[in-house]
């Protein structure tokens, strides 16, 4: 099936968020998922992990969308709120607070008070995969999901952040199946795309992803990503 072939269905942002909880469409990802959650890592043995798909987290009506990979195994599979309890999450947040969008510098757990102004952080793929690598097919049984996102969030978004090439792909996939007129451009941190479409302006910026194989690294530094979210921020008026 192509892409575009598979269009949204649902049309309230609960409802979505069930449904994507309740999906097990990709027989390696249910199975990857629910085995991390029973045999855990050994620092967390004591939690119980959430072990299923992980919708969006952020305001039904965002100005500012960040789209990610895949939740990660010890991450977002184990705290059950995309971005929370691991190291990518501790670099986004904390980026996301400096510039004025996260209540919060950390995102630990489910219920620790973090809200985000005006702005929805989704993933492209919603279940854990081994080694953070989902194959093709699995990012396009994905693929409804995401449209349905885009699909609710973009009356009100002007801005969109890709966090890696795999997301920045989608973003293009996801936006040409919705009707924008859009052309891709070549992944790079920094990279921008502004089109207007239906007598509104659109930003799309990219930023590597978080990861750890990134900032340990130091091909992301915490003023990279903060410029990028920054940026997104402000021509959405998220920031002003
Ligand atoms: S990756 Fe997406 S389509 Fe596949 S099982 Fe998880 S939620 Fe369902």
């Amino acid at each position: 099936m192509e892409w575009h072939d598979q269009l949204p269905k649902v049309k309230t942002l609960p409802l979505l968020d069930q449904e994507i909880i309740a999906c097990r469409k990709c027989p390696r990802l249910v199975q990857w998922r629910e085995e991390v959650a029973v045999v855990k890592r050994k620092s967390y043995q004591d939690e119980i992990y959430w072990g299923k798909p992980v919708p969006g987290f952020g305001p039904a009506n965002p100005k500012l969308l960040i789209v990610g990979l895949a939740p990660g195994a010890h991450g977002a599979n184990r705290t059950g709120r995309i971005f929370t309890g691991d190291s990518s999450g501790d670099w986004l947040y904390g980026a996301l607070h400096k510039v004025g969008i996260a209540k919060i510098p950390t995102s630990n757990t489910i219920d620790d008070g973090q809200k985000l102004k005006e702005t929805r952080i989704i993933c492209v793929v919603r279940c854990a995969p081994p080694g953070n690598k989902p194959s093709i097919e699995e990012r396009d049984a994905c693929a409804p999901f995401l449209q349905s996102d885009f699909e609710l969030s973009l009356p009100t978004t002007s801005a969109i952040v890709g966090l890696g090439s795999f997301a920045w792909d989608a973003v293009f996939k996801t936006l040409k199946a919705l009707g924008h007129p859009v052309k891709k451009v070549k992944f790079a941190h920094g990279a921008t795309v502004n089109y207007s479409h239906l007598g509104r302006e659109y930003l799309l910026i990219a930023s590597y992803h978080p990861s750890q194989q990134n900032t340990f690294t130091g091909k992301l530094t915490r003023p990279m990503l903060e410029s990028v979210l920054e940026k997104g921020g402000r021509f959405a008026s998220v920031i002003r």
